[in-house]
């Protein structure tokens, strides 16, 4: 079977008056939009893993996440599509939630392990899997230099040029990607990412090890709300504000960050008039379904 997707993903413009008042032109990739279940990064990450688990003759996919991971469900829908069997090993206790009860909908098998086992993927893997020649270990959030070549094949599709691009960061290789991708092409961009882990600074290993050649590019550490998967009341209600204007539904945990600190960028004059910016929604609004009751709190005011 061909590993692949007919890519989806338009250049939409986000209009503000905040973006007019600055002089400067902000536009959104739509990645969300490339799959309802695999959505965004996800499947750009997964596209080479996957096609070479297919050359290696490998039938049946283990990876790793937490119990809301957006990877654990993007592989599972993506091992329905395209004929894998797929194990989801989840962080933690066993617990029922949305995000797990649609990975098992795909057909993922799910293993749970303990935290402190879970830091050592690989002696996971062998200890359940090290007799199954069929089985193909894809690591926490599809990190991976296929998933970095997966990820530059955002910069070839657009169209226009940007002085800067935006994107979050959780294990970095979206950004390692999109920067290989600026490099590639050639382009004056300014590529900045917005890692949602508190302390941050981490990040620039984790992009730097999927990078073809080194690169400068701009970390912004002060949008993590709290650390990951935290958020702030202000943050919700950015959030709020955006769908209502928009239409584009964001999530707290990446996207939600990553427009904040584009607004919050903007409101300080961080941005030459006549710059033109681009936001990567990178998808992953499915992790909306972890983050329910910080929402319903205080929609009945809003
Ligand atoms: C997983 C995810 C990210 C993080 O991507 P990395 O390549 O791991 O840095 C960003 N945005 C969304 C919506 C995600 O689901």
């Amino acid at each position: 079977m061909d590993i692949s997707l007919d890519i989806y993903s338009p250049t939409q413009p986000i209009e503000s008056k905040l973006f007019a008042d600055k002089g400067i032109k902000v536009f959104i990739k739509r990645d969300d939009l490339i799959h309802p279940i695999i959505s965004g990064n996800k499947w750009r990450k997964l596209k080479y893993v996957l096609q070479q688990a297919q050359a290696q003759n490998k039938t049946h996919l283990v990876t790793f996440g937490g119990a809301y991971s957006n990877h654990l469900l993007a592989t599972a829908a993506a091992a329905a599509k395209f004929g894998f069997k797929a194990t989801g090993i989840v962080r933690g206790e066993e617990v029922e939630n949305d995000t797990l009860f649609l990975c098992k909908l795909h057909g993922m098998q799910l293993i749970f392990t303990d935290r402190e086992s879970y830091r050592d993927k690989q002696a996971l893997f062998n200890k359940f899997f090290a007799d199954n020649g069929q089985a193909f270990f894809i690591d926490e959030g599809g990190a991976s230099a296929e998933g970095a070549k997966g990820c530059s094949e955002l910069v070839d599709e657009l169209t226009e040029t940007y002085d800067h691009i935006f994107c979050a960061c959780g294990t970095g290789t979206t950004a390692a990607g999109v920067i290989n991708g600026i490099a590639k092409n050639n382009l004056p961009t300014q590529f900045n990412a917005i890692p949602v882990f508190k302390n941050g600074e981490f990040m620039k290993v984790e992009i730097d090890r999927f990078l073809t050649a080194p690169a400068n590019y701009s970390l912004h550490l002060d949008y993590h709300f709290g650390g990951y998967g935290k958020t702030t009341p202000e943050l919700i209600n950015f959030i709020k504000q955006f769908v209502v204007d928009t239409g584009i539904l964001i999530e707290p945990i990446y996207t939600g960050k990553m427009l904040y600190a584009i607004f919050d960028l903007a409101a300080k004059g961080h941005f030459t008039p006549g710059s033109k910016i681009l936001a990567i929604h990178s998808g992953g609004i499915w992790g909306l379904l972890g983050m329910k009751d910080k929402f319903n709190r205080d929609l009945a005011d809003f």
